[in-house]
Parts: structure tokens; C-alpha cells; sequence
């Protein structure tokens, strides 16, 4: 058994740089971390039956206390350098926002604001009465309602026209987005019961209109956000749709998913409806997503007939789905932009998906000279280059789009995984592909001075990776 070499909690809270963080956290604390930590190291040993040398036992505890102290004071919320080219990457907290819209929410985040008072009156107000208007005037909705995120959008909306009741979809649509959304589960959880239409590659409007019963409370289209079904496949056109829906007096709903609210097609990427054309279809109600291609902060956006939207703002699940202010803040700036005009200059993510080639080429050209530059301190082999890229929308949303772009390849003489992980550990944090055994930075998500700043980062990670 090693357990004897284990370290005491006084041995490790001699060393100099446990010592030190006793002038920020009480000696209780520490030492409870420590005692904590311990305790894992000895399981480990008992269960690994190993021995563990007597001064790699206290470095490993010394170090672990050391991080896990050091997160308590910065929490473990951190900025990353996106390099991969993916415009909204779920993992990294999809859209930034638009600085404007941050600077907005925390200014009304730190003081009193009037969220549920109407000040004309005096009186109780709502907090969905201030997106609304911005909402129509972008949309030409009748009515709108925003709430925690477009899955939540989802629920309320099946939850208030359909429960006890059946909704029909294709079978071609029952999507799942990022593993925990999924068109059957979230249509289970809000009490509707899910009628399946057509099959998976071919849904026609005459198997939607042949599971009408007098049970059907709607006809609900998703987007297929992440996938597409090509070949000998056949999807119900929304005209059509919503035609059906007239005639037996029934609902049509759309999850639009990413929800764009431009036509991006002039920038060169497949056109898509937009929230404003699905709308004029004459789809009943569309949901959407604020953070995917709207570029603002996580919501879900509802727009539609104001008598169907009325009714979802008295359902009692609304309570256990709405924004809070900070979202309102960020949300109503971000809209700002539209109605401004010329998003795709001030919202970072149509920014992103706007830049031209040239540009791109440019900034890739800048990063690689800035990297060669302080690669010159680098002893060990390796060689650069600037390449084009094949760049992603993200987020679910345009799954086949290749976006042309550009960025820097580098290839050293070891694991790139190791100095990807190192390059990861880096504050801010870098997060990049490997492709071919080569480290590959794509500059379409680099955003402000990031291109200056990742030289340094990366001569960082690379001693690190090789100590
Ligand atoms: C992304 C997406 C959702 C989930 O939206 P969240 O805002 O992540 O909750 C639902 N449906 C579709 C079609 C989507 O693309």
C-alpha cells in the first residue's frame, strides 16, 4: 500500500505558495480543500493499489489545491479565442454580443430599472410589453412574446395549443438539436401527443391531411436545422401547409430554429426563409432562437396571431420560462441594430458571416507574419503557412454551407493534441482544429485585437507543452 507517503495537511500547507493564498481564503478553507483533495489521492491509491513517490504525492496535491483555490476566485467562466472557423458554436456560448447591448444590460443590470412597472400609470406593468414593439416593427408580426430560449418557445406554445391534444409532423422533421432538444420529448413534456406524417424521406400534404382527427389542435413544421434530407426526398411546401390549416380551421406552427431575420443570400449563403417571409406565408405562429443567427443573448422569440400569442401569455408555464432583464437589455440592443439598418455591419455574428474572402486573406496573412515573428524564440522545428479554410454557420443552422475562408497552419515535430490542450489551459483560452496533424487557426472568428494577441499565447503554450 502507498498510503504512507501520502502528505500531512500540515506538510502541504507549509509550502510557500499555499501559503500565500491564506491572505485571500480563511485557514478553514484551505484546509478543507486540502483535506479534500487528500481524501481523492488516497482512493486513488487504494483503488489503483500503487505507490506514489513521497514528493510527486505532494506536488500533485499542492498543484490541485493550488487550481482549485485559484477557481474559486475567478470562477470558471473564461474567454476563449474561437479559431475553428464556426460562426455560432454552441459550445462556446454561441453569438457575442453586440458590444453596445452588453454595455446596455449591465448599465440597467446595476440599478432599478422598470421591468414590471408601467410608468405612465404607475401601476403594474409587464416585462414582455418592451421587446414587443421592436419585435413587430422588425417582423411585421401581429403579436410577440420572448422567453428563456427557443426550446422553451417550443414547449409553451405546443403546451398552450395542444395539450391533451395531437399535433401532426413529418416524420422527415422530428429533429434533435444538440443532443438534448428533441421534436418527441419536448412534445411529450408539454402534454401534446405527436402524430407522425409521411416517412422519413418523403412526407406529402396528403398525410398530413389524412391524421386529421377531431383531436388535432395543430400542424407544426421544423427546421431542419443540422441535417438535410437529399436525394429521393420530398418535404410539404409551408403554402401548402398553411393552406391545409386554413380549410380544417387548425394552427400551423414553425420551429424555425436559427430564425434569420435577413436574407443572407446576397452575402453568398443558400437562402433561407426568413422569420419575416415564413410570416407572410401565413404560418401562425414561428419560434426562433436569439442567440443562433439573430446574433443577441440565449432566447426564444414568438411571434405570430396576437389572439394565439394572448393565450400563451395567461398560461402558467410562462412563469417558469421567462427572460430576465439582463436578457431584455441585451435583447433590445441587439434589436436596435436592425432597426437601425445595416446589421450585418454592427452584429458580430452577420459580421462574421459577411466578411469577403479578401478581407479574410488579409487578416490570415497578418496573424502568420505576427506568429512567425515570435516563433523566431522558438528553438524547435516547424513550418507555417496560410491556407483557406472551409468555415461553418454553427449552431445549427445551414448544416451544408461551406464558408470560404482563410487562416494559419502550423505543423511542429509533436502531438498537436498536446499543445491544442495547452493552447486551451492559455487565459484567454485558444480553441483551434487539427486537420492532417497540423494546428489550423481560422481567422473568420478571431475577433477584434485577437489576431495580435494569439502570437504570445501560443510561444506561452509551446514552452509549456515542452517543460
Ligand atoms: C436550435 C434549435 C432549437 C433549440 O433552440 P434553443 O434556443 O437552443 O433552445 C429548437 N429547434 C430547432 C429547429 C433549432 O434549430
Amino acid at each position: 500500500m502507498g498510503l504512507k507517503n501520502l502528505p500531512s495537511v500540515d506538510e502541504v500547507l507549509r509550502d510557500s505558495k499555499i501559503a500565500e493564498k491564506e491572505a485571500h481564503f480563511s485557514r478553514e478553507l484551505v484546509v478543507n480543500e486540502i483535506r479534500r483533495i487528500l481524501g481523492n489521492l488516497r482512493e486513488e491509491i487504494i483503488q489503483k493499489d500503487v505507490v506514489i513517490d513521497r514528493e510527486l504525492a505532494r506536488d500533485k496535491v499542492v498543484q490541485e489545491v493550488l487550481k482549485n483555490l485559484g477557481r474559486l476566485r475567478t470562477g470558471t467562466l473564461r474567454q476563449v479565442l474561437n479559431g475553428t472557423g464556426v460562426v455560432l458554436h454552441t459550445n462556446l456560448g454561441r453569438a457575442p454580443l453586440v458590444a453596445e447591448a452588453f454595455d446596455h444590460s449591465l448599465e440597467l443590470a446595476k440599478n432599478y430599472t422598470n421591468l414590471e412597472l408601467d410608468l405612465d400609470t404607475g401601476k403594474r406593468g409587464s416585462r414582455y410589453y418592451h421587446l414587443e414593439s421592436m419585435i413587430l416593427k422588425i417582423t411585421g408580426a401581429e403579436a410577440a412574446l420572448v422567453v428563456n430560449n427557443n426550446a422553451a418557445a417550443v414547449l409553451l406554445v405546443l403546451n398552450t395549443l395542444a395539450r391533451d391534444k395531437e399535433v401532426i409532423v413529418s416524420r422527415g422533421q422530428l429533429v434533435e438539436i444538440g443532443g438534448s432538444f428533441r421534436i418527441p420529448e419536448i412534445m411529450s413534456i408539454s402534454g401534446a401527443t405527436l402524430v407522425e406524417a409521411g416517412t422519413t424521406n418523403k412526407t406529402y400534404i396528403s398525410d398530413f391531411a389524412e391524421n386529421i382527427t377531431e383531436n388535432t389542435a395543430a400542424l407544426l413544421a421544423v427546421h431542419t436545422s443540422n441535417y438535410r434530407i437529399v436525394g429521393f426526398s420530398q418535404e410539404v411546401a409551408l403554402d401548402e401547409l398553411v393552406r391545409l390549416g386554413r380549410s380544417r380551421d387548425l394552427p400551423v406552427v414553425q420551429d424555425l430554429g436559427s430564425g434569420s431575420l435577413l436574407d443572407l443570400s446576397a452575402w453568398g449563403l443558400e437562402y433561407e426563409p426568413t422569420v419575416t417571409e415564413c410570416l407572410q406565408f401565413g404560418v401562425d405562429v414561428v419560434t426562433f432562437s436569439g442567440d443562433k443567427l439573430l446574433g443577441g443573448p440565449q432566447a426564444g422569440i414568438i411571434v405570430g396571431k396576437r389572439s394565439l400569442i394572448e393565450k400563451m401569455k395567461k398560461n402558467h408555464l410562462l412563469r417558469a420560462l421567462r427572460v430576465d432583464k439582463m436578457t431584455i437589455a441585451a435583447l433590445e440592443s441587439t434589436l436596435r441594430c436592425y432597426i437601425d439598418g445595416n446589421p450585418h455591419q454592427t452584429v458580430p455574428v452577420l459580421e462574421m458571416l459577411t466578411y469577403s474572402t479578401s478581407d479574410l486573406e488579409d487578416k490570415a496573412n497578418q496573424l502568420g507574419t505576427l506568429i512567425q515573428d515570435v516563433l523566431r524564440d522558438w528553438e524547435g522545428e516547424y513550418s507555417i503557412r496560410v491556407v483557406e479554410t472551409q468555415d461553418k454557420v454553427g449552431g445549427g443552422a445551414y448544416p451544408l454551407q461551406v464558408l470560404p475562408g482563410f487562416g494559419v497552419e502550423i505543423q511542429f515535430d509533436f502531438d498537436p493534441e498536446v499543445l491544442a490542450r495547452q493552447l486551451r489551459l492559455q487565459e484567454p483560452a485558444i480553441l483551434l482544429r487539427i486537420q492532417e496533424g497540423a494546428l489550423l487557426l481560422s481567422v473568420r472568428t478571431l475577433r477584434g485585437n485577437e489576431v495580435e494577441v494569439i502570437p504570445g499565447l501560443l510561444l506561452e503554450a509551446l514552452r509549456e507543452t515542452v517543460n
